[in-house]
Parts: C-alpha cells; sequence; structure tokens
C-alpha cells in the first residue's frame, strides 16, 4: 500500500518576483528540508517541478494515518520562513491519492493527487484534500475544457452579450456590461463559471480577456456610429490580466483603434486582484486611471477585503454582488450588508451599482438606500448586440413608476 503527496506551494511566484529568484531557491530548499523532516523515515520526498513536490509514503497506515501527515505538511509552512533577515510566510496545499484504492498505476496515481492537491487550492489554499471518485470526473472534465479552451479563440468560439446597466432614478441606460458566453462545438454552451477559473489556470484568460476588450470596443464603436447613446461599456477583468504586464497597453491601443475615450470603458475587477498583489498592480491601476477609463470592485465584499485598499487604489466605484442582492430585503444580513456597502461608497465618494437586482421591492429598497445604478432581470437579462440596441433605443423613456 502506497500513498503519494502532491505538495504545492501557495503564490510561489509573489516570492520570485518580489525577492527574486535567488531567494525563491533557497525558499525552495527549506521547503525541502521542512518536507523531509514531516515524512520522516516513512517515505521519500521528491521535488517535481518548480515549487511542487512528491511525497511517496509506504504503508501509510504506519504513520498513524496519511490524513495525519497531510495535516501535519501544511502545519509546517504556516511557521515563517526567514530569508535575509526577513520573516514571511507562504502556504501549501497538499493532495493525497492512495494505491490501490484510487489508482492503479503510478500515472493515474500522479494524476489523482494532482486532482486533489487542485482541489485543496480551490478551496482556498493552505489546506489539504484526498481524492475522491467525485474529483476524478471534475479532472476529466477540467483537462477537456482545457484542451477545447486553448483552441477557442482561433475557432471564434466566443460571443459576448450586453446587460443593461439603468439609472434607477430614470430607467436610463447608464452602459452596459459585457458577458463572455462560449460556445463549443462538443462541449455545447458553457457559462463562464464553467470555464473561466480553468483559463485562469491555464493562463489563456490572458489572450480571451485581450479578445473580450478588443469585442466590446468595436461593439461599442458599432453602436456609436449606428447613433445609438450607449454611455459605457463594462469589462470583467481576471486577477490574471492584471499579472500580466501588458493590461493597460492592451487597453490603451484598443481605445485609440476604435477612437474610444478613456471614459467609455469600465474594468470590473475582483478582491482577487488585490490579494495577488502583483508589484505592479499599482502601476497598472494609475496607467489606466490616466487613460479615463475607471475601475469597479466586483462582487464588493465576497472576497477577502481589507479595507485600506480602498484608500491605496484609484477605484471609481463598488459593485454589490448578486449574492447579496438574493436576500435583500427578506434577509435582515444580507439587507445590512448591502446597506453597509452602498454607506461605505458615498462617504468615499465612489460609485455604487447592485447586480442580480431581480424584484420591485429590491428596486425600491436601493432608491430607499441611496444606490443609483442597477442591473438584473428586472431590468433586462443579457442581450446579443442587436437586442441591447434595441433597449437602448427604448430606455430612459421615463421614469419607473415607484
Ligand atoms: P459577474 O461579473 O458578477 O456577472 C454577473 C453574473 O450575474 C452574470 O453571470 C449575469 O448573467 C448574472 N446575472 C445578471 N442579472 C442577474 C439577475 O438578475 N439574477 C441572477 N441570479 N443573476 C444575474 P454570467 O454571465 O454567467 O457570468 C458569471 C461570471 O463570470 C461573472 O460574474 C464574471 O465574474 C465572469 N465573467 C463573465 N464574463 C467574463 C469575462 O469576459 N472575463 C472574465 N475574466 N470573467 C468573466
Ligand atoms: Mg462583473
Ligand atoms: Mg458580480
Amino acid at each position: 500500500m502506497l500513498a503519494l503527496l502532491y505538495v504545492d506551494l501557495d503564490r510561489f511566484k509573489v516570492v520570485n518576483d518580489l525577492l527574486g529568484h535567488g531567494a525563491g531557491d533557497a525558499l525552495l530548499a527549506t521547503a525541502a528540508r521542512r518536507l523531509e523532516e514531516c515524512v520522516g523515515l516513512e517515505g521519500e520526498v521528491a521535488r517535481f517541478g518548480a515549487d511542487e513536490f512528491l511525497a511517496l509514503v509506504e504503508d501509510p497506515h504506519a504513520v498513524a494515518g496519511i490524513e495525519e501527515l497531510a495535516a501535519r505538511i501544511t502545519e509546517t509552512f504556516t511557521r515563517p520562513f526567514t530569508m535575509s533577515g526577513e520573516e514571511f510566510s507562504i502556504t501549501a496545499s497538499v493532495g493525497v491519492a492512495r494505491f490501490p484504492e484510487d489508482a492503479h498505476t503510478a500515472h493515474q496515481l500522479l494524476n489523482n493527487a494532482d486532482a486533489a492537491m487542485y482541489e485543496a487550492k480551490r478551496r482556498g489554499r493552505n489546506t489539504w484534500q484526498v481524492f475522491t471518485p467525485a474529483l476524478a470526473s471534475q479532472l476529466s472534465d477540467r483537462l477537456l475544457i482545457e484542451a477545447h479552451l486553448r483552441r477557442a479563440l482561433e475557432f471564434q468560439e466566443f460571443r459576448l452579450v450586453y446587460q443593461p446597466q439603468i439609472d434607477l432614478r430614470d430607467g436610463r441606460l447608464v452602459g452596459a456590461e459585457a458577458l463572455l458566453r462560449w460556445h463549443n462545438r462538443q462541449l455545447g454552451e458553457l457559462s463562464p463559471n464553467r470555464f473561466v477559473s480553468h483559463a485562469e489556470n491555464s493562463g489563456d484568460i490572458v489572450r480571451i480577456g485581450a479578445w473580450v476588450i478588443r469585442e466590446a470596443c468595436r461593439q461599442l464603436r458599432a453602436w456609436r456610429d449606428a447613433g445609438l447613446d450607449v454611455p459605457r461599456i463594462a469589462v470583467n477583468v481576471s486577477y490574471r490580466q492584471f499579472l500580466s504586464e501588458f493590461l493597460a497597453e492592451t487597453v490603451e491601443a484598443t481605445l485609440r483603434e476604435f477612437s474610444l475615450p478613456g471614459e467609455a470603458l469600465e474594468l470590473e475587477v475582483t478582491e482577487r486582484v488585490l490579494i495577488e498583489d502583483a508589484p505592479d498592480t499599482f502601476d497598472t491601476f494609475a496607467a489606466l486611471k490616466l487613460l479615463g477609463v475607471s475601475i469597479t470592485i466586483d462582487d464588493f465584499g465576497e472576497g477577502y477585503s481589507a479595507l485600506n485598499y480602498l484608500r491605496r487604489l484609484p477605484i471609481d466605484g463598488l459593485k454589490i454582488s448578486h449574492s447579496f442582492m438574493q436576500g435583500v430585503p427578506g434577509n435582515p444580513s444580507d439587507a445590512a450588508i448591502c446597506q453597509a456597502i452602498i454607506r461605505i461608497a458615498q462617504s468615499l465618494g465612489l460609485l455604487v451599482i447592485a447586480e442580480g437586482v431581480e424584484g420591485e421591492n429590491q428596486r425600491r429598497f436601493l432608491i430607499e438606500h441611496g444606490a443609483r445604478m442597477a442591473q438584473g432581470y428586472l431590468f433586462s437579462r443579457p442581450l446579443s448586440p442587436k437586442a441591447l440596441a434595441d433597449f437602448a433605443r427604448h430606455s430612459g423613456i421615463g421614469p419607473l413608476p415607484h
């Protein structure tokens, strides 16, 4: 009987970027020693890839349960590392697969430990996960999606739909959020919730995201050329695009290509951008700001909210997630969170927009508490470019009934 532990350091790239490769190497060596201490004589430790290690344990029962070992390994990384006099911490995610329960070949064992590790990352890192059959089907799902994603741009499988954003006081169209849609011949229609995280992991989101920015700007140009008043287009940007260095350049070139002012574009980013804390995140924000592009925090409050970034970064707006809107006005804590977000925005002079507004009572709640903009099924589902044009022609005819 064997157990394979797949250990992957979390956010190792940040160490390399911030402290240099020498420090990165030293950290890997220390990490390896800690792993060896944990595993002891019960098994063997090897480096597998950049920041990945494997531990192969024979007769896992001897180590008082493999789960205990996995827990010990994650634990050992929570002790801070010291590097040229400075202390910092890094965490690890661990996946476990056992032979023969979970796999019959070495290759399978490795894949399944990897799938379990991936799941540990997905659950927020700094944790461990034992392989389960449900993970196996997720893994094949993921591999299939990743394989098709790689060529989806080339085969023109993406399109954008646009959800109207409304001024609550008079029903006028203030903008539209571009939402990505993927149709693959074999997989059918996939929602971004099923593929964006895979595209982020593989890095494909950088190319796909650049396409989204370009396509949204092209569409806005076309609407304007047709005499339609669509004041602004909002585009979702992944944290990976911020790590890729070229975001501001891509945006600038695209705006220029379609002769659009920066004010025509809004970027929605999640708080994930802020924790990844790439060294040049701040510069990218500043460069975008200079272009006149506005930046909104999407799903505000769902993430990791160290609120001080609101002071540090040039942010223009907060977006209330539909997960909070859902409970409004019935659920007191959801209502309180929405109110608090509106208040934070007001006191910092930020715009606030609510998403996922489905009911009249939600609309009334927002107006009562001073939110001015919203999007959601109450006003419209995401629309094709043509349907949005129709919507724009007929919007803002008069104040909505109270
Ligand atoms: P998000 O940016 O928070 O977008 C809002 C999601 O809520 C959209 O789902 C939208 O269709 C849905 N929605 C809109 N109105 C309502 C409503 O009244 N009720 C409910 N229950 N839902 C509503 P969608 O299009 O499936 O997108 C899901 C997520 O995928 C987005 O969440 C966004 O984070 C991501 N995404 C979409 N397009 C892109 C993209 O081009 N790039 C990146 N990086 N992410 C994208
Ligand atoms: Mg969004
Ligand atoms: Mg959202």
